[in-house]
């Protein structure tokens, strides 16, 4: 295999046809890529479609159910009395769930392909001599990288020029520590993967510093690559939520098994026809057990996280999504986040404008790859002023750097001009002015006495309290050059940058604050200016205190846990500082939601319950340790995930309570006609359709469902009280015993009063499975469905039309009926199940008025 560190840039370059100085050009790109492929891991084999259909009957009693039907297929056809419908009726119907099953899993999948494709990564190359920011799948062998800290690297590559470059290979190397590079070294041929200096792998990330570097080896070519069927693994994790679910499936499956037993052998006591009875049994089993909750909650969570992509959020962790329903604080960058990121210089405190700005562009990198909303200002404002930086870069070439990252507050670059050697220092003026000893006066440098230092110092404080982000320039001349000196600097003056809140924030933080969520400011910017914008959007008052940075520094986590609840702004911070906000905030019992764009965010991210990166201006490494990406970076985006992620949990709790009631209502319908000592109100195939008729439709609808209009006005949902939580199970069962207790209703009725055991089948089937359909509707609202809006959901308006179609042609078509094992009813037939299958709106339109008194104190 072709190795690269023991080679030089030229060799490298030359073995891959490639000009380190303007890259590929497009057509040798499109012969590559046809010739390499996508620079993509090839994950595995997705299971096929067929597959999948047969994985849905690989279920026991689904098992013990075809195995009864093909028993009573072959005992029939060896009678001869050729009566095989019913067989074939309980294949179809099988049949036709798992062909349901199927329809929902590929469904979700899909959905969580579309939402992995959607946070897919991003490089950025030089092609045809022109840096163009694309897809990392799109890189390919020979490519020239352009690499900054935050990215993670997209493929195995040579370094062509490194700038205090280093990565995290942990994930390769298993090494913790920093990776430090340097492009300029040649090694040895067997310098083993964790020492080659001059070599950056896929998928590590690049922790500091600046390289270019030539693409090696993409895709499966890649070390990663090597290990791929190592580190893979699609399966989609399992929420919480669904492992419970799961669980609590189990559990309910393991009683609904014993019912049925208990039934069967009644009925044997009882004299019933013994294999009538087993097909009954085993029938009430596959529709009672309520094996498809878990699919139906990833159908949910993948339809809600589809919803939420489309508004800008997308969810990188499903058990976020139930996480975010729970969020009790939410701490916001500023910059960006609650402002709208647009900065124009507007103010000045220099002796000389000019020189001042011209230094300062000097200063800035603004290129395709690193495009910062605070430089780009500056430049505008070089602009305004008569110049432009890429005849700056070119007067006063750019001969060593040390780039801005929010724990210096400050950058520093390093010029050859005519005369010699030019340091300029930006940044935040608390971490410029003390490297400074004399102040530019207009003409010339003089001494910095502590009286201008003083006027310096207030200055920053007007703009500050005006909500401005200040940045701070000084510069030194040497004639010699020298490594890169910070010291004895010349301050030249401040400039002050506006960047206004945006619009839709202070409207947000009301909202968050009525949802009981605490907002909180966490920013790199000065406190005055964190406090000017926070009082603008309602973050703070007047009586606010700001905790800044060097407080946070000295205070320990446990006296910082117990006086956190004062702050709602966290000024001057550095990213290590916001793990310790996240850590005191979690102390306190808090579900913490945190902001973060940078690489060094990238342990607060994850670390928090719900780590939220910024999808514009984020860098990959923060985006990949997040659980959500903000597409559009805004604040106003995170409420509304939270209300999502309220809604869908409210909805999953539907549909479970929907499906769990009606279960019970089924197993009830049954059990009890035999313990009365009657003879099972439902024949199996009738069980059958009610379960195919009744249950995935109505429930998925309610998956779609709109919230109550109140779930913005409760506080956040406590993750300790699970779903089945304030009397849940109390409000399922009785909602089961009401279901139960009007097919039982049915059955007497069509039995005494409609002639006889099939008129009594006949009317407890229609009440059985519309009654379900109409309790559907009562899911709708915590509170009374008609003031929600009965007919609101029209995907639950389809599921009762249909379903009522299907029914009533069953019962009304003779062949139907035939089959079925039930007879067309009269028009009071069909009164007397009109009115006891709408029952359920009425009852727990009652039951609700009354819990609510119950229940009050939530
Ligand atoms: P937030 O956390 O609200 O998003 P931020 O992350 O933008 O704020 P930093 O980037 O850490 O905050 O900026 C802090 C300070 O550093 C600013 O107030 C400014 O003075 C200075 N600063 C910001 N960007 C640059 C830059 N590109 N070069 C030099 N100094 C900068």
């Amino acid at each position: 295999m072709q190795t690269y560190h023991n080679k030089t840039v030229q060799q490298t370059a030359e073995l891959l046809g490639t000009d380190i100085k303007t890259g590929l050009t497009h057509d040798e790109v499109k012969k590559r890529l046809h010739h390499y492929g996508k620079n993509e891991l090839i994950e595995k084999k997705k299971k096929n479609i067929f597959i999948k259909f047969l994985e849905q009957f690989n279920d026991f009693m689904i098992i013990i159910l075809l195995s009864a039907a093909a028993v009573s297929f072959i005992t029939s056809i060896m009678q001869g009395d050729a009566d095989i419908t019913e067989p074939v009726i309980i294949l179809a119907i099988v049949i036709l769930n798992a062909l349901l099953g199927v329809i929902q899993e590929k469904r979700a999948e899909k959905s969580l392909e579309a939402l992995k494709k959607l946070s897919s990564p991003h490089a950025c190359v030089l092609r045809n001599g022109n840096e163009l920011n694309i897809p990392a799948a799109n890189v390919v062998p020979g490519d020239i990288l352009i690499i900054s800290a935050g990215d993670l690297v997209a493929a195995d590559c040579r370094l062509v020029t490194s700038n205090n470059l280093t990565t995290d290979e942990s994930s390769l190397t298993g090494e913790s520590v920093n990776a430090e590079k340097d492009a300029s070294v040649v090694l040895e041929e067997f310098t083993a993967l964790g020492d080659r200096k001059n070599i950056i792998l896929s998928s590590t990330s690049v922790t500091g510093g600046k390289a270019t570097a030539i693409v090696t080896g993409t895709g499966m070519n890649t070390e990663v690559g090597h290990i791929a069927n190592m580190l893979l693994d699609d399966e989609t994790p399992q929420t919480p939520l669904q492992l419970k679910l799961a669980d609590t499936g189990k559990t309910l499956g393991i009683a609904a098994l014993f019912v049925c037993l208990v039934i069967f052998i009644v009925g044997l006591f009882r004299h019933l026809p013994p294999f009538d009875m087993f097909m009954t049994a085993v029938s009430l089993a596959v529709a009672a057990i309520p094996e498809g909750l878990p699919a139906i909650v990833t159908i949910m969570l993948a339809i809600g996280v589809m919803r939420m992509s489309k508004h800008n959020a997308i969810v990188r962790n499903l058990p976020s999504v139930e996480t975010l329903g729970s969020a009790s604080v939410i701490c916001s960058d500023k910059t960006g986040t609650l402002t709208q990121n647009k900065m124009t210089v507007t103010s000045f405190y220099t002796y000389d404008e000019k020189k001042l700005i011209r230094l300062c562009s000097m200063c800035c990198d603004c290129d395709e790859g690193h495009k910062s909303p605070t430089e780009s200002a500056i430049l505008a404002a070089a602009k305004k002023h008569g110049f432009d930086k890429s005849v700056l870069d070119k007067k006063y070439r750019r001969i060593a750097e040390i780039p801005f990252d929010s724990t210096r507050k400050r950058m520093t670059t390093m010029h050859r001009d005519i005369k010699g050697y030019k340091t300029i220092i930006k940044g935040a003026l608390e971490f410029v002015l003390p490297l400074c000893t004399d102040i530019y006066n207009g003409q010339k440098a003089i001494p910095l006495t502590s009286q201008s230092k003083r006027k310096i110092i207030s200055e920053n404080s007007k703009m500050t309290s005006d909500g401005l982000r200040v940045i701070a320039v000084c510069y030194r001349d040497d004639y010699t050059k020298t490594a890169i000196n910070e010291n004895n600097m010349v301050f030249i003056g401040l400039i002050g940058i506006e960047d206004p809140p945006r619009k839709e924030a202070k409207q947000s933080v009301e909202l968050c604050k009525r949802a009981g969520i605490r907002p909180i400011m966490i920013t790199g910017d000065h406190a005055e200016t964190a406090l000017s914008v926070a009082k603008k959007i309602g973050i703070a008052d007047d009586n606010s205190k700001v905790m800044t940075g060097d407080i946070l520094e000295k205070i320990s986590d446990n006296e910082l846990a117990l006086t956190i609840n004062q702050y709602n702004i966290f000024a001057r911070v550095t990213p290590s500082h916001k793990m310790k906000i996240v850590k005191a905030l979690k102390a306190n019992g808090e579900i913490v939601a945190m902001t973060g764009d940078g690489v060094n965010d990238a342990p607060a991210l994850s670390a928090a319950d719900i780590g939220c990166s910024m999808g514009i201006t984020g860098t990959d490494v923060a985006k990949s340790a997040s659980d959500m990406v903000l597409t559009d970076d805004n604040f106003a985006t995170i409420i509304y995930a939270v209300r999502e992620g309220r809604s869908i949990f409210s909805n999953i709790k539907k549909a479970v309570q929907f499906l769990l009631s009606s279960n019970i209502g089924e197993i009830l319908t049954v059990f009890s006609g035999i313990m009365f000592g009657w003879s099972s109100p439902l024949t199996a195939i009738q069980l059958l359709w009610v379960n195919l008729v009744t249950d995935s439709l109505p429930a998925i609808s309610l998956g779609l469902d709109t919230p109550d209009s109140d779930i913005m006005d409760k506080p956040p949902r406590s993750p300790k009280k699970g779903l089945f939580a304030d009397g849940l199970w109390l409000t399922i069962i009785f909602e089961g015993l009401m279901i139960g207790a009007l097919a039982l209703l049915a059955f007497t009725i069509g039995a005494n009063i409609f002639g006889g055991i099939t008129a009594g089948r006949t009317m407890a089937f229609a009440v059985l499975s519309i009654s379900q359909l109409v309790h559907a509707f009562n899911m709708r609202s915590e509170h009374s469905v008609f003031k929600a809006g009965i007919f609101k959901n029209p995907y639950l308006v389809l599921s009762l039309i249909s379903g009522l179609i299907l029914e009533v042609s069953v019962i009304s078509v003779p062949y139907l009926a035939n089959i079925f094992g039930v007879i067309p009813l009269n028009a009071m037939g069909w009164i007397v199940v009109t009115v006891l299958s709408v029952m359920p709106l009425i009852i727990v339109e009652l039951q609700k008025f009354v819990s609510s008194f119950v229940w009050r104190k939530d």
